[in-house]
């Protein structure tokens, strides 16, 4: 099996970048069949945008949940686990405040 660098256009901004020998020899060996789509100053941008701040926050799960206090449902970013009592967000800033 031998590899030849490669001339692949970036789907995001056009460019034409080099999938090179090594880069092949790594995503064989990674198991990864397909090509990359994106020129590396792209990836390296999504992967920064991927893992950003307001991105985590969105993509957290939320889980349904019973308020303890006023029985409303509600939404809590954690599972709930029925060993701890789980509190609507207004329930929880009374409860936090008057501790
Ligand atoms: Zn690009
Ligand atoms: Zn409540």
């Amino acid at each position: 099996m031998s590899f030849q660098d490669k001339s692949l256009q970036c789907s995001d901004c056009g460019a034409t970048f080099t999938f090179n020998v090594e880069e092949q020899e790594f995503f064989q060996s990674k198991g990864y069949t397909n090509e990359p789509k994106r020129c590396p100053s792209c990836r390296q941008a999504r992967k920064s945008q991927r893992y950003g701040d307001s991105s985590y926050r969105s993509n957290r799960q939320m889980f349904p949940a019973v308020c303890a206090e006023c029985g409303k449902d509600t939404e809590v970013p954690f599972e709930p686990r029925g060993d701890k009592p789980v509190y609507c967000s207004d329930c929880y800033r009374k409860i936090r405040l008057s501790r």
